[in-house]
């Protein structure tokens, strides 16, 4: 016998359930992915149960092939609004499937701990443990994908409030009058920021007849509509611009109700906005957010990029106790 016991080697099967794909993979404790598979996200709820099963067979059978080893848990990413007691995605706007129960169908077909939590908890703690918020106690992670979203985490430890709609930011109302969202209100950050949001704006820039470069795309999506501001085309600076603007504001928001030391960023669309986003959000805390300390509050992309959801499953295992 060695020293060494089962949890040195332990792996965790990890499955990130985004808006487009099923993604699954293994997470060793060190954070190292492997092992991936994935599915296009289908419609429907039952499918998306069976797409999320296939893939954890999928990593599932591939770990057997290299080694024989067993993982130790599952960990699903799932879009908020969760409820985490059933385990259970709320109509999500952005996932397109009305209430989908996840915990219960995978008890059923796997005899393995099964934690599903929300996905932007995971990537938090997952930059927390392996990028960069590293050390940090009382932080926030925010995506910017397509919709916004945060994860508090204050003392250690994630708040997640009375119903766990706790850093639902996305829609914190930014202009009164701005444009509707899926939610209800208007003018909610993620009408203006988010990606679904800004390839919207587009589109109205397009039909009340802007021309240049979005009047050339055909599916258009945020990140062309970046791409165009960038090569200096007037409608889709516009667009941007708006969308900085409505970040900031959001982030001095977010400053003032948490006073978090650093807020990560994360997420597609917050990685096709680049540097710009972060250096906004900066300066409009600087200025505005109530406090000397506050206004030197620290912004950092985030550092694992689309796998953040998937390492942290790791991290989630040891914070959870699992
Ligand atoms: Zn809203």
């Amino acid at each position: 016998m060695t020293a060494t016991s089962a949890r040195g080697d332990a792996v965790v099967l990890a499955v990130d359930v985004g808006g487009t794909h099923v993604r699954s993979a293994a997470v060793a404790q060190g954070g190292a992915v492997s092992h991936r598979s994935r599915r296009r996200t289908p419609p429907d709820a039952r499918d998306l149960v069976q797409a999320v099963l296939a893939c954890v067979h999928d990593t599932a059978s591939q770990l057997r092939l290299s080694g024989g080893l067993t993982p130790d848990a599952v960990v699903v990413a799932a879009p908020g609004p969760l409820d985490r007691t059933a385990g259970a995605i709320e109509a999500s706007a952005n996932l397109g499937a009305p209430r989908v129960a996840l915990l219960e169908p995978l008890r059923a077909a796997l005899s393995l701990p099964i934690v599903v939590e929300k996905d932007v908890d995971v990537a938090a703690f997952g930059e927390r443990e392996f990028g960069a918020a590293r050390g940090a106690d009382d932080f926030a992670y925010v995506t910017v994908s397509t919709g916004i979203g945060a994860a508090i985490v204050l003392g250690g430890r994630l708040v997640t409030g009375a119903h766990g709609l706790a850093g639902e930011i996305g829609h914190a109302p930014v202009e009164l009058d701005g444009p509707p969202c899926a939610c209800g209100n208007r003018g909610c950050l993620e009408t203006l920021a988010g990606g679904a949001g800004i390839a919207r704006a587009a589109r109205a820039a397009v039909t009340d007849g802007a021309g240049g470069a979005l009047a050339q795309l055909d599916d258009v999506e945020a990140i062309d509509v970046a791409h165009a501001a960038a090569a200096g085309d007037a409608a889709a600076e516009a667009i941007i611009t708006r969308a900085r603007a409505a970040f900031a504001a959001g982030m001095v928001s977010l400053v003032n109700a948490f006073d978090p030391a650093l807020i990560i960023v994360g997420g597609g669309v917050a990685r096709g906005l680049g540097e710009p986003l972060l250096e906004d959000a900066r300066q409009a805390v600087a200025r505005h957010a109530y406090g000397a300390a506050a206004r030197a509050t620290i912004f950092r992309a985030a550092a694992l990029g689309d796998d953040a959801g998937l390492a942290g499953a790791a991290a989630v295992v040891r914070a959870w106790g699992v």
